[in-house]
């Protein structure tokens, strides 16, 4: 008798229609034979509550939340991850036992995709940007050992609000840099980060406010940007020597990192790419 009940997982946001990790996940599961679902849910701030009593009575095993649920689901959750507890928000959560956990995987998956190329342990980083993504990817950064952190940010507030985060919670060095006029990358820097929303299609041809003659064959230079996945950063980067990552990366490898919490499976992540890679047209 065939099993007819999969394993539940899913995600609430808003616009979900947006969003392709449906696509991504249910190929993982696939590919690996596993009778799961993960099912793209669009869920309105006001009805969080419910759709995440929804899911904890219907059996699923976790799921995502994305904008903007990040931080309003950490009060409907028992407890949080090590970073996601520092970073103050969720983007997955996880049962384990009768216990609902909150993770951030967003940062792990950038940490993850950059230690395929460099161990940031030791490393001089900056990163442009000081919202989410960039609090994510900070403190993992800082947790696996970045030496020093330099954030470069348009906001002088939000910029000060993650510095003193990360010097509060953490032993890298940290410095702010105050965004204006175009940032020469001082030469010490081993890896630099686009955490901004700049780039990100429709706008796809927006500029960093960057001297890109500062960038040093020696840098690794990441983009968070996954549409498209070969942004104007990259592509300068790029051709002045750069070895360069794009934000396919960050977005497999969070996706597979949640599928392991949720299934303890690690899935194949070129599986996982390509279907990203068909999406966007890499
Ligand atoms: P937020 O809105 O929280 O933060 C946006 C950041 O970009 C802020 O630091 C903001 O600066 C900065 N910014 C935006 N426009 C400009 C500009 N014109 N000039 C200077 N700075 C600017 O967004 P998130 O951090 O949540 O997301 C950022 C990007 O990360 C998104 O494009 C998203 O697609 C991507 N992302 C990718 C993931 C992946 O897996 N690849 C996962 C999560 C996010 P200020 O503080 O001054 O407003």
């Amino acid at each position: 008798m065939p099993d007819f009940l999969p394993t539940l997982t899913g995600s609430f946001s808003i616009p979900a229609g947006e969003n392709p990790t449906v696509a991504m996940m249910e190929a993982a599961y696939r590919h690996h034979g596993i009778h799961a679902r993960y099912i793209n849910m669009e869920v309105v701030p006001e009805n969080l509550a419910d759709a995440v009593r929804g899911a904890k009575a219907q059996g699923y095993v976790g799921f995502n939340c994305s904008l903007p649920h990040k931080v309003t689901v950490i009060p409907m959750l028992d407890g949080l991850g090590e970073s996601s507890k520092i970073i103050g928000a969720v983007n997955c959560a996880v049962k384990r036992g009768d216990q609902w956990i909150g993770e951030n995987t967003d940062g792990k998956g950038f940490l993850l995709s950059l230690q395929e190329v460099v161990d940031p342990k030791g490393k001089h980083i900056v990163v442009f940007g000081a919202g989410g993504a960039s609090r994510a990817i900070c403190v993992e950064l800082a947790l696996a050992g970045a030496s020093k952190l330099t954030v470069v940010n348009r906001s002088p507030q939000r910029g000060a609000e993650l510095s003193e985060l990360l010097k509060r919670e953490t032993s890298a060095d940290v410095e702010l840099v105050d965004w204006k006029g175009d940032y020469s990358v001082p030469a010490s820097t081993d890896v630099v980060v686009n955490a901004t929303s700049i780039g990100l299609a429709p706008d796809m041809e927006a500029r960093l406010a960057l001297d890109v003659n500062s960038l040093q064959s020696h840098m690794v230079v990441a983009d968070v940007i996954p549409n498209p996945p070969q942004t104007r950063l990259l592509r300068d980067a790029a051709a002045r020597g750069c070895r360069t990552l794009d934000g396919l990366g960050m977005l497999v490898n969070q996706g597979a990192t949640n599928m392991e919490y949720w299934t303890g499976v690690a899935p194949d992540k070129s599986v996982m790419r390509k279907v990203l890679e068909d999406i966007f047209g890499a």
